[in-house]
C-alpha cells in the first residue's frame, strides 16, 4: 500500500516549509516535494565556489513574521539575524557619501551635511510611516474578504477592516491613500528637498517593482520595506547567520520535528485532479502519491497553466491567470572577492560602508532613467546597484581573508527587445564592474570568481516565472483582494482541496513566511480531514 498523506506541499520554498509546520503542528501528516537538492526556493545558501557559501537570491531579511519565528521556535533551530549597521551607504559621483544608522541621531547629523531641513522632517516621516505600517501590518496575516462580496457576512469582514483604520488620525488616513498611490518620489518630494537624501531613500520602492521611482504604486513598496524589522527593531533589515538557506533550514528543521517528510529532489510534473477535487500529486518519473490537500508554493502560471489540466479549471478563471503580470527586471550577480572594495568617496577597508548595504545610483533621475531603459525592452545602460558584503558579518561564508558580494541590480528586463539573455549576459556583467569601478576602482583587481543570474537565469534555477523575485507583480490591481486574481485571493483556488501557499498570492513576496501561514490557516479552517 503506497504511503498517504493529509497534505502534499508542491515546493519547499520558505513559505511552503511555513505551511507544512503549520499543518503538521496541527497534527496532519503531511509531505513536501521539492524540485532541488535543496529546500528554501529563493532563500537559500549554496556553495557556489569551494569555501564561499553565498545566499545566491535573496540576501537580506527583515519582513519574517515575528509571530512565525515565535511560534515555530526558530531560533532555537539556528535562526540568528545580525541587523545592518549602517543601514545605507550612498556614494555619489562628485566624491561625497551618505549614511544612515541605526541610530537615528547619527543619521540626522548626516543628513544635516546635505540638507538641516531634510534633518529637522526626518523624525516625523519615519514616524508617520511607522504608525502607518503599524496600522495595516496586521493585514500582513490576514485573509483577504471575498471580493467581490457577496452575502451580508462579506460586507462584515470589509466593516471590520475599516474598523481597524480608526486608530489612525485624519493626516495619517490622508497619508496612507497617498501611500496607495503614489510614486516614491512624489512621496519624498513631499518631505524631502536634498536628491541625496530622497534617492537612498527611494530604492526601497524600487526593489523588486516594474517600475521606476515616478511610477505610482512604488510608494507602496517603499512601505512595504518597511514593514518589518530586526530584533523588534522596526525597519531594520539584516544578514541571517550562515546565509538565507539556514532561515529556510530552521523553518526545515522546525517541520520535520513535527513529523514533516521533506522530499528533495522531487519534482512535480502535475496535480491530480478527480471529480473537481486534488486528490495527489505526479512526479517527474511517474511516481503518483495520494493526499486530499494539495498546497502550491508554486507561482500562480506554473501551478495553473504547468501542473493542472486546463480542462479542470474555470475559463474565466483560466483567462486571469494568463493576464497576471509576472515579468521581473531584476537581476542578481555574485562576486567571490580577494579582498574589500575601497570606495573613492570614502577611501580605506575595512570601514562601515562595507557593512551597509551600499548603493550605487546617485539620483532620482539616474534611477528614472534606468528604469526607461527596461521600458522599452533594453537592460540599464547605466543601472541601479545594491552592495552587499555578508562576510562582514559572518566570516565563515567564504575562506579566511575573502569575501562575497551581492549585487542586486535593477533594471534588466526579462524580455528583451533585440537579442536574448545568453547573448547579452556578458557584455552586461562588464558593464555593471565598469560602473562599480567609478565608484571603487579596485573591484576587478581583488575580483576571484562571478555568477550571473539574469531574470532568465532567475526563472531557470529557481523555477520563477519570468524571473519575478515576488512571483507576481506587486501593483495594486495584483495585491490583496486582487491576489492572484480576482475572487480567489482566499488560497483556496477553483479545485476543492487545492491551495496556494507561496509568495503569489497575498501578502506578496519577500522572506516573510505570510502567504505559507495565511494558507495553512485557511486549510485548517476548512478541515479536511484523511478520508
Ligand atoms: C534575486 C532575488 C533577491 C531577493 N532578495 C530578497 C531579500 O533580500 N529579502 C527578501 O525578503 N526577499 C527577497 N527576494 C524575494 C524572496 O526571496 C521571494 O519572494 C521568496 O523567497 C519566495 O518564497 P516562496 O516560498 O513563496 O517561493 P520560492 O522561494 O520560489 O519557492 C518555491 C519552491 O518551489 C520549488 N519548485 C518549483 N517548481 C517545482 C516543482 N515542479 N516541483 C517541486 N518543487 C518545485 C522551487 O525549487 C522552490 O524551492 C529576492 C528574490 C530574488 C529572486
Amino acid at each position: 500500500m503506497p504511503e498517504r498523506y493529509d497534505a502534499i506541499i508542491v515546493g519547499g520554498g520558505h513559505n511552503g516549509l511555513v505551511t507544512a509546520a503549520y499543518l503538521a503542528r496541527a497534527g496532519r501528516k503531511v509531505l513536501v516535494c521539492e524540485r532541488r537538492e535543496l529546500v528554501g526556493g529563493c532563500a537559500v545558501t549554496e556553495e557556489v565556489w569551494p569555501g564561499f557559501r553565498v545566499s545566491t537570491a535573496a540576501y537580506l531579511v527583515s519582513l519574517l513574521q515575528p509571530r512565525i519565528v515565535a511560534e515555530l521556535e526558530l531560533e532555537r533551530h539556528g535562526y540568528h539575524v545580525d541587523a545592518k549597521d549602517p543601514a545605507f551607504f550612498s556614494a555619489f559621483p562628485d566624491g561625497r557619501h551618505f549614511f544612515m544608522w541605526q541610530d537615528r541621531r547619527k543619521t540626522l547629523e548626516e543628513m544635516a551635511r546635505f540638507s538641516a531641513r531634510d534633518a529637522r522632517v526626518y523624525a516625523e516621516y519615519e514616524e508617520q510611516l511607522e504608525r502607518i505600517s503599524r496600522v495595516i501590518e496586521w493585514l500582513l496575516l490576514t485573509t483577504p474578504p471575498q471580493f467581490p462580496p457577496a452575502g451580508v457576512g462579506d460586507f462584515l469582514e470589509y466593516l471590520k477592516l475599516a474598523a481597524r483604520l480608526r486608530g489612525l488620525g485624519s493626516k495619517d488616513l490622508v497619508a496612507l491613500v497617498k501611500i496607495f498611490t503614489q510614486s516614491a518620489a512624489d512621496l519624498l518630494d513631499e518631505w524631502f528637498e536634498s536628491p541625496e537624501v530622497k534617492v537612498t531613500l527611494a530604492t526601497d520602492g524600487v526593489i523588486g517593482a516594474n517600475g521606476g521611482p515616478r511610477s505610482p504604486g512604488t510608494a507602496y513598496i517603499l512601505l512595504h520595506h518597511c514593514m518589518g524589522g530586526v530584533g523588534g527593531h522596526r525597519g531594520l533589515w539584516g544578514f541571517a547567520r550562515g546565509g538565507m538557506g539556514a532561515v529556510s533550514e530552521a523553518i526545515a528543521s522546525a517541520a520535520r520535528s513535527r513529523g514533516v517528510v521533506i522530499r528533495t529532489g522531487a519534482a512535480v510534473e502535475s496535480i491530480l485532479v478527480r471529480d473537481g477535487a486534488a486528490t495527489g500529486v505526479v512526479l517527474a518519473g511517474g511516481e503518483e502519491i495520494q493526499a486530499r490537500i494539495v498546497a502550491s508554493n508554486l507561482d500562480p502560471k506554473v501551478t495553473f497553466l504547468r501542473l493542472l489540466d486546463e480542462r479542470e479549471l474555470p475559463a474565466e478563471f483560466l483567462a486571469a491567470v494568463r493576464r497576471f503580470r509576472i515579468e521581473g527586471t531584476s537581476c542578481k550577480i555574485n562576486l567571490a572577492l580577494d579582498g574589500l572594495p575601497d570606495f573613492r568617496a570614502l577611501p580605506g577597508a575595512p570601514g562601515p560602508q562595507h557593512r551597509a548595504t551600499m548603493h550605487i545610483c546617485p539620483s532620482i533621475d539616474y534611477v528614472e532613467q534606468a528604469w526607461d531603459d527596461a521600458k522599452y525592452g533594453r537592460p540599464s545602460e547605466r543601472p541601479l546597484l545594491e552592495l552587499t558584503i555578508p562576510t562582514m558579518y559572518d566570516p565563515s561564508l567564504a575562506p579566511a581573508g575573502k569575501h562575497i558580494m551581492g549585487i542586486f541590480l535593477q533594471y534588466a528586463p526579462y524580455t528583451l527587445r533585440e537579442g536574448t539573455w545568453d547573448d547579452l549576459r556578458e557584455g552586461f556583467t562588464q558593464r555593471v564592474l565598469d560602473l562599480i569601478e567609478e565608484y571603487a576602482p579596485n573591484l576587478r583587481a581583488i575580483l576571484l570568481e562571478r555568477q550571473v543570474l539574469t531574470p532568465l537565469d532567475l526563472e531557470r534555477q529557481f523555477g520563477i516565472t519570468g524571473g519575478n523575485i515576488f512571483h507576481g507583480e506587486m501593483s495594486l490591481d495584483q495585491m490583496f483582494v486582487m491576489r492572484p486574481v480576482a475572487g480567489w485571493a482566499r488560497y483556496r483556488t477553483p479545485i476543492r482541496g487545492l491551495y496556494l501557499c507561496g509568495s503569489g498570492a497575498h501578502p506578496g513576496g519577500g522572506v516573510m513566511g505570510a502567504p505559507g501561514y495565511n494558507a495553512a490557516r485557511e486549510i485548517l479552517k476548512d478541515g479536511r480531514r484523511p478520508g
